[in-house]
């Protein structure tokens, strides 16, 4: 028998290959703290829309071992079905092995509507028609008349006075006619499903625009492992599709790149530095520096210098008043003070997720840095916006947040700008791609060697959760936030001298 779900056919449809993957070699499936952070948000916001219409009945039930009881479910759905519940949560169903879950199953007349959630602000994605004509297709099989199909996304311009109003919070879109359309390839995708699954040999799929849409495949690196590294994907500047297409010309590795040429052009910049990059790789060059072009970004620089870094949260269910949804909330910075004399001072703050963090840190911001001082952060354009929002959420420091903020300069400037290459930052300009090229032996600026938190993604994750730990757990988890930061500030000292250094070297 076939057995499939409505996740396995979405993967399906993006590539017949990740379901296949999933199946016979799910150890290559590689999912970063940043996408599985959207899963639990998804889970969250999927229990909060339960509620959406009122009274429910939810036929979730498990297994001892934890795993979902799928005929349970089934059963219970269909005892809700024969009692005439008006909104089934989870409503299960099976048609020969396609198994679906519907979110919201809402009766409509003498049928059913689908309301399927997504944590998304957007319904404009073909991936939940492609979701939801499954689900009408295993519910039509199944006998159950379908009226309507819905998806219920976020709604960013919501703010929470309080009160979570899902009516508000919430929006939804009618997409009937769209799924009408798509239904009618359910069942000849389904075939061809059943092929590819059956078969004990990997499908002989090649790289395309599938592999990073509507998703990044987690399975990249394992379809990428056969090509050498760096390679056209790694090119500075350049989009997935571009590389693609080069990929498809036999144009793959830096040194195809170098042989032909043409791929090298760009804008005026950016051209440059991915012929540096390029030229840099294939010649086994080292480092690069425009004496010149650092010394003019350090003349533009004063003692004493204040690197700054914030953490952030996105709540997609807000949780402090006056927030919108997904809305970037400073929660946590860190901040050396470099002196003239090089006497080195760290401060630091964390907010408590109990309160709303941004009035305490705020305040402290203000206290910290004097409106008239040289701050540096790396890739300012964040910083300088939650200091803007800083300032318009609260107007008696707004005068000194935006004086503060007009003197913000940007470290990642020089790195991006050209003026210091080192063939080890590759194509990206990140602080994570910059500080080991600049600096690869020394163990107190590796962030792997961080004991709990190693980038922004885990911290955005861990942060809300401080609220709901034991005082050891959360003392530790404390710890591992503010370490983390003061490494991201410490990092910025250290390639603040380094450059000092080459504009030293006559
Ligand atoms: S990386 Fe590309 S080819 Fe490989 S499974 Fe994913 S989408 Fe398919």
């Amino acid at each position: 028998m076939f057995y499939f779900s409505k996740s396995k056919y979405c993967d399906f449809r993006q590539c017949p290959k990740i379901p296949w993957l999933k199946k016979y070699k799910p150890e290559e499936y590689v999912i970063d703290a940043a996408t599985q952070a959207k899963f639990t948000t998804g889970n969250e916001v999927g229990d909060l829309a339960m509620g959406l219409f009122g009274e429910f009945v939810e036929v979730t039930a498990f297994k001892p071992d934890g795993g979902l009881d799928l005929n349970k479910m089934k059963q219970l759905t269909r005892q809700a079905l024969a009692e005439g519940r008006e909104n089934i949560c989870e409503a299960s169903f099976d048609y020969q092995g396609l198994y679906c879950a519907v979110d919201i199953l809402r009766k409509n007349g003498d049928g059913y509507d689908i309301y399927e959630v997504k944590s998304s602000t957007s319904p404009h994605n073909y991936v939940y028609i492609i979701d939801t004509s499954y689900q009408r297709y295993v519910l039509e099989k199944c006998g159950v008349k379908v009226k309507g199909v819905f998806l219920v996304t976020i709604d960013t311009s919501y703010v929470f006075d309080g009160t979570l109003d899902l009516n508000k919070f919430f929006k939804i879109t009618e997409v009937t006619p769209l799924v009408e359309e798509e239904i009618k390839t359910v069942e000849e995708n389904l075939r061809a499903a059943e092929k590819v699954m059956a078969s004990a040999s990997e499908p002989a799929v090649g790289l395309s625009e599938s592999c990073n849409s509507p998703y990044p495949c987690a399975f990249f690196g394992y379809c990428t492992r056969g090509i050498p590294s760096p390679s056209v994907f790694d090119l500075y500047g350049m989009h997935f599709k571009q590389a693609l297409e080069l990929y498809e010309r036999g144009i793959v590795s830096l040194q195809d790149v170098w042989n032909d040429g043409k791929c090298l052009e760009g804008g005026k910049s950016q051209g440059r530095l991915r012929r540096r990059q390029v030229e840099y790789a294939v010649e086994d060059r080292g480092t690069y520096v425009d004496k010149t072009g650092v010394e003019e970004f350090l003349k533009t620089l004063t003692y004493p210098l204040y690197f700054l870094d914030f953490e952030t949260i996105q709540l997609a269910v807000p949780r402090y008043v006056g927030t919108r949804p997904y809305q970037q909330l400073p929660v946590q910075y860190s901040l050396h003070i470099l002196k003239a004399d090089g006497t080195l001072e760290h401060r630091e703050f964390l907010g408590r997720p109990e309160e709303d963090p941004r009035r305490a840190l705020a305040e402290r911001l203000v206290s910290d840095i004097p409106d008239d001082v040289c701050v540096l952060a790396y890739n300012k354009s964040f910083e300088c916006s939650r200091i803007k929002e800083l300032a318009e959420a609260f107007p008696d420091l707004s005068e000194h947040l935006l004086k503060m903020r007009e003197n913000v300069k940007d470290l990642i400037d020089p790195f991006q700008k050209g003026y210091y290459y080192n063939r080890n930052m590759g194509g990206s300009f990140s602080i994570k791609s910059v500080l080991p090229a600049v600096y690869p032996d020394d163990p107190a600026l590796n962030y792997h060697n961080l004991e709990g938190v190693h980038n922004g993604s885990e911290a955005m994750e861990l942060f809300p959760r401080l609220k709901d730990m034991p005082s050891d757990e959360r003392a530790k988890a404390e710890y591992d936030l503010l370490k983390y930061c003061e490494l991201d500030t410490y990092a910025l000292v250290k390639l603040y001298e380094e450059l000092r250094r080459v504009s030293d070297k006559s």
